[in-house]
Parts: C-alpha cells; structure tokens; sequence
C-alpha cells in the first residue's frame, strides 16, 4: 500500500485540502480529506487526476519540425501527408517502436497517463504484411509497457484513396487491409494488449475516404463494446469530397448512416454545422479535439458555440505529436475561440466560471469515455495522478481552479512534477524514470532514418 498525501487535490466533487489517496494492487483504494500527515506518507503540494490523451500518431513523432518548410505556394494539409507517407515508407519495427516509446515518454512528462493510440501502420515497407501480422501492434504495446502509459489501442481500417471505394495510393501501402484481414489485425491487437496494466481495444476505421458504408458495416460488430474512433470533417476538401459523394456533409452522413452512441469518438469534427454540432452531442459521442496539430495543420477551426452550449462531450488529442503538451492544447482549444470570437473565456460555463477547470473538466470525462476508462481521483480508480510543482513561479501563491487557469496559460516551464500510471511512479521532478534510455535509442533511430 502506498500512501500520497496532497495539501490540495482535485476530486470528483472539487478542490480538498489534506488529502489522502491510498493506492493498493494498482488502484486508489481509498481517498481520506482533511486528513493528517502520517510518517509513512509521501507528500506532495498539489494532486491531479491524469488526463487522457485520445488521438495520436505516436512514430509522427519522429517527422516534428520537419514539414514547417514551404515546398510549393500551396502547402497544406493534403502536402503534409505526401511528405508523411515518404516517412512512413522507411521505417522498421524498430524505429516504430523507438519514436513511439519517446512520444509516451513526452506524454507521460505533460500530465497524460493514457492515450489512444490511432494505429495505422500494419505492414512491411513493400506493403507486405509480417509473418506475425500483429508485429507492429506488439511494437506499440512494447513502447506503451516501456514508457507505462495506460494504452487503449485503436486497429485502424484503412481500404481506399477516397471516397466511393478508390484504391489505395502506393504511399498508403502499408496501412491496407480488407475486412477478413482486418479481423486477424483486431485479433492479434488483443493478444498483444493482454495483460498490459488495464489495455483495452477498439476500432477506428480511418476515414469515410477509407472505409466504404459495406466495410464500415462489417468491421463495427469487431470493436466487441470498446471504443470506435474516426477521423471526420477535419479538411474542408473533404467536407467538398463528402458533398460529391453522397451529397451529405461528413458528420450529418455519419449520423445518418452509423449507429452514433457514447462509444463512438468523432477525431476533429473540426467543420460541423450548427445542426450537426447539436445532433452529435444528443448522441452522447465524444469530439476528439486536437488543436495543436488542427494549427499547424491548418484545419481549421472547431464549430465550439452550439457543441459547448448543449454540453457537448470533449476529450483532447496530440494527434501528429508536433508538440506535445497538456497545457498547449487546451490553451489552443481556447484561444482559437477566442481569436475568432473576439471574446476571452469562452468555453468557461455558468457553472464553471475557471476557463482552466472548465477545459480540464471536460477532457478529463470526455477523454475518459473516449478511452473506454474511468477517471478521477476516487476510491476503485485506476492510481493515474499528476503532481504540480507549486516551486513554479506561474503557481506561486495559488489555489483551487487558479492553480489550473496559471498552468494552462501561464507556465513557460511545465508545473507537472511527479506521475503515477496503475499506481507506479513513473515521472519524477518532471523527469521520466528512463528517460535517458529511451531518449538514446529515439536519437539512434532518427539520426539512422534521417541519413537515409
Ligand atoms: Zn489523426
């Protein structure tokens, strides 16, 4: 039994001081408030529950920084991915699970204690698949074992170009699979998860580019109750594709056509009409938000006014790990509503008038539900707690929702201290336990890759 002792935690309920969280066989086996400092206790300033992390491409880690270059007068997103596939088409086993392990170190360090890893790389760099068509899943749950982040693995059905069933580009050769295949991916994703500390497995079909209705149908039932994630209306082409197609906009086809429910989480629906943004929240589904990379990407701008203004479900994701940052996205989350709005606390509430505590909130539930977990800091969780450090200046003299407002847009040096995954201190003073190693082997196989 190992007992944390906090001057402040955030609860369920709110803000506590003196707090007591016990953590037995991996889990917090009991929350004491207005407790006493015991001898055997470790103490700490301020208590956390630890967030999830939805969507990320862990090995577009190892390209960050590489595509701020101009390559014609019309960089964008759909030029972004060309360069990301040449990326793609080099790299090993090896250096998947290097640049992966690197990546969930970096989350682990902002505050993330989970994340849902959008997995999409399956096969050789021919296109072949592995003697062990799971060896890239394994690969992913290694650097998740090394790092100890909790992972929900998402399998990614990936069959086409685009939309109306176009075969592949030789840049996505490696991502291709058919339904019967497929089926032997989600198998091989479950043995490789098992035993990880409380893995789960879901499903992402890619993309309505990728998948067509006929294969969406026949690999929903393989999620068997866990989480389904899609990216959707991320680029206004494809909201023009979309309207070609089908003569529908992607969300409104989605809730036409898919059986939308709390298990469903739409990655980005960054283009949503007010109809949609409306429709999907009465679904009870989860918006995958991930504004860092919507910025440097160039996607656009999250229709948040009616989706916030009727509760809608959010969690956050570091997406193409450019930069990774619990505050970072937030704080973008936030001040792209304010610079289009002309306003400042926007997706603060009536209820919650902390901008910070309100962000918080919502990602900690929404990105909860999207991962197929619970959260929070209560008796018969899972033991993920972040720390802060209240020896940052940004949180000099704070308390309850000010200490979140001051990490979010205040702090040019992250407050996180220390970080438990399953109750195992995996970060501390800021640093993750193997840290060092990891780093050398994600510098060995960069430099390896970029020589190439
Ligand atoms: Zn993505």
């Amino acid at each position: 039994m190992t007992q944390l002792f906090f001057s402040e935690a955030l609860l369920p309920g709110g803000w506590s001081r003196d707090v007591r969280i016990s953590v037995a066989d991996r889990r917090i086996a009991a929350v004491e408030r207005g407790a006493s400092p015991d001898s055997g206790d470790e103490r700490h300033a301020i208590g956390l529950p630890g967030l999830a992390n939805v969507h990320s491409h862990g090995f577009q880690r190892g390209m960050a920084g590489l595509t701020e270059l101009r390559a014609s007068s019309a960089d964008n997103f759909w030029t972004w991915r060309e360069l990301m596939y040449r990326f793609v088409g080099r790299m090993t086993p090896d250096d998947v699970e290097a640049i992966t392990a690197q990546a969930y170190v970096d989350m682990l360090e902002a505050g993330f204690t989970r994340v849902g890893e959008f997995h999409y790389i399956h096969h050789d760099p021919s296109g072949a698949p592995y003697d062990n068509i799971g060896e890239l899943a394994e690969r992913v749950v290694a650097a998740a074992r090394a790092s100890g982040i909790g992972l929900t693995l998402l399998p990614v059905f990936y069959a086409h170009f685009s939309f109306g069933g176009e075969p592949p580009s030789d840049g996505q050769r490696r991502f291709i699979n058919g339904v019967d295949r497929f089926a032997d991916v989600m198998d091989a994703s479950r043995r490789a998860i098992n035993g990880h500390q409380d893995g789960v497995v879901g499903i992402a079909p890619h993309s309505l580019r990728a998948a067509t209705p006929d294969e969406l149908a026949a690999i929903l039932p393989l999620a068997g109750g866990g989480p389904i994630h899609i990216h959707i209306a991320e680029q206004t082409k494809e909201v023009d594709d979309c309207m070609a197609w089908s003569g529908r906009r992607p969300v409104q086809w989605l809730l036409e056509h898919m059986p939308l429910d709390r298990h469903w989480c739409l990655i980005h629906a960054t283009h949503m009409t007010d109809d949609e943004a409306r429709a999907l929240v009465a679904t009870g589904a989860v918006a995958g938000l991930c504004p860092v990379t919507e910025a440097n990407l160039g996607d656009g701008i999250f229709n948040a006014t009616p989706f916030f203004a009727t509760a809608g479900r959010f969690g956050i994701g570091t997406d193409s790990n450019v930069l990774i940052g619990v505050a970072d996205e937030l704080r973008q989350l936030e001040y792209a509503q304010r610079l289009t709005r002309r306003a400042r606390n926007v997706l603060a509430s009536p209820e919650t008038l902390s901008t910070g505590r309100a962000l918080f909130d919502g990602a900690l539930a929404g990105g909860a539900q999207a991962l197929g977990v619970t959260g929070g800091l209560a008796e018969g969780q899972s033991a993920d707690i972040v720390s802060l450090d209240t020896g940052n200046l940004a949180l000099a003299g704070r308390s309850g929702d000010a200490l979140l407002d001051s990490f979010i847009f205040a702090s040019r040096r992250s407050p996180v201290d220390c970080v438990w995954t399953s109750g195992r201190k995996v970060v501390t003073s800021g640093r993750h336990h193997q840290a060092d190693a990891i780093a050398a082997a994600f510098r060995r196989r960069l430099e390896g890759l970029l020589a190439a």
